[in-house]
């Protein structure tokens, strides 16, 4: 689950790490209370936009910006607010933003210049330990950094038996060419910056940038926080910070009713048992020349109920032209999972308007096939993987 900046930063904030300070706001008039707030606690005048969205790349898309009076803020808020914002992370049409966090600024000027860095922590899994990402080239796109100059990008490898030692958090802030007073800071921020990833069941804290004030204070400006949603049971108060106006409907509808459902943008939906069959065959589709439309594993259990249900959740999307099912009959009957599209199919009356093809393999396939094929249904069947593939592409020229 992908919380917003300011949720992450409630949490980082939790757990002692430093952080711009802000408030969220619904509309301008509360923007402008909440700078008048802000005020007070920080003796600034000036303060940051930010676009709060589940996506990166806010500040090149015009969704951060910088406010140095209450006129200004009442200006900013009102245009960010409602907005599309088109950032290098969202699709072409953008993400409405809902609401905007008003924060301190954080850049003002002093003995030092203001310095950027990057951090994350995140699982590796290839050592299955966790893992401490960062580099002193804060701010921008760290894909560009990684492509660039790798040798910029450092790791810290932690044992999540023992979790983060002292002398980890001292080696980062080294490497990040502190001394003095922002050098304790630094290490006291990635003690806490792994505490917080570690304690809240996270896959990812993403801050970028750390920031170095002009007077040497470490503290998050920005923060990309995704919650491992196996652990939110524990979780209460994280698992309320779910904003469903960021997620895809029909994912949101998925999770409803037990479907493991990812949108994409091709036009072959996919419904299809294993994850790994079903990465399989979205590459399968890719290779055939077409695109999936959809990630959609149905599991082990394929009645007709949950046919029906992923039949519908792949038709409202309406670019899909065409459905490839790919069941491997393992545990689940063939001929079971057959009975299952048929009479999901029957349900479902003239709801189907695309053609489906079927490839069942494995247990009872020849009955599953027979099954299809004496059906009287737009439906083809194919034995094959590739057969099957060729299949969707004819019906798609
Ligand atoms: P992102 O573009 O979605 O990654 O959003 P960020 O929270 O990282 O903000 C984008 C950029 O806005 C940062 O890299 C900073 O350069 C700038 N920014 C953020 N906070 C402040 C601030 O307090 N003052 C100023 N002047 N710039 C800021
Ligand atoms: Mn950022």
């Amino acid at each position: 689950m992908n919380i917003h900046e300011y949720q992450g930063k409630e949490i980082l904030s939790s757990f002692g790490v430093r952080i711009q300070r802000g408030i969220v706001a619904q509309d301008a008039k509360e923007a402008v209370e909440a700078a008048k707030k802000l005020t007070e606690q920080t003796g600034t005048g000036w303060h940051v936009i930010k676009a709060q969205v589940h996506a990166g790349g806010r500040g090149k898309g015009g969704g951060v910006k910088l406010a140095k009076n209450l006129q200004e803020v009442e200006k900013i808020a009102g245009e960010i607010i409602g907005m599309n914002l088109i950032t290098p992370q969202t699709s072409a049409e953008g993400k409405k933003v809902h609401q905007v966090l008003v924060a301190e600024d954080v850049y003002y000027p002093g003995d030092n210049e203001p310095e950027e860095y990057y951090m994350s922590v995140l699982l590796n899994r290839g050592t299955g330990k966790n893992m401490i990402m960062y580099s002193t080239e804060g701010g921008m796109d760290i894909e560009t950094v990684a492509e660039q100059t790798p040798h910029l990008i450092f790791t810290e490898e932690i044992d999540p038996a023992t979790g983060i030692m002292p002398f980890q958090a001292r080696r980062i802030a080294f490497n990040l060419g502190l001394s003095g007073t922002a050098f304790k800071e630094m290490t006291k921020f990635v003690m806490s910056l792994y505490e917080a990833f570690d304690k809240s069941d996270s896959s990812l804290f993403e801050i970028n940038p750390v920031l170095k004030t002009s007077d040497d204070k470490i503290m998050a400006v920005d923060a990309k926080v995704t919650i491992d949603d196996n652990a939110l049971f524990r979780h209460k108060d994280y698992a309320e910070m779910r904003d469903i106006r960021e997620e895809s409907p029909v994912e949101v509808e998925a999770r409803e009713v037990g479907l493991n459902y990812v949108d994409l943008d091709g036009n072959v939906g996919c419904m299809v048992n294993g994850a790994g069959l079903a990465m399989a065959t979205m590459d399968l589709i890719k290779q055939a020349g077409g695109e999936p439309a959809n990630f959609l594993d149905v599991g082990g259990t394929a009645d007709a109920k949950r046919v029906e249900e992923a039949f519908r959740l792949i038709l409202k999307d309406e670019k899909v032209k065409a459905i490839l099912v790919n069941i491997f009959g393992g545990i689940v009957r063939c001929d079971r999972v057959a009975q299952g599209i048929v009479d999901a199919y029957k349900n479902m009356g003239d709801a189907i308007k695309v053609p489906i093809i079927v490839r069942l393999q494995g247990t009872n396939a020849d009955v599953a096939k027979e099954l299809i094929d004496n059906s009287g249904l737009a439906v083809e069947s194919a034995v094959e993987f590739q057969e099957a593939a060729d299949k969707v592409q004819k019906v798609l020229a």
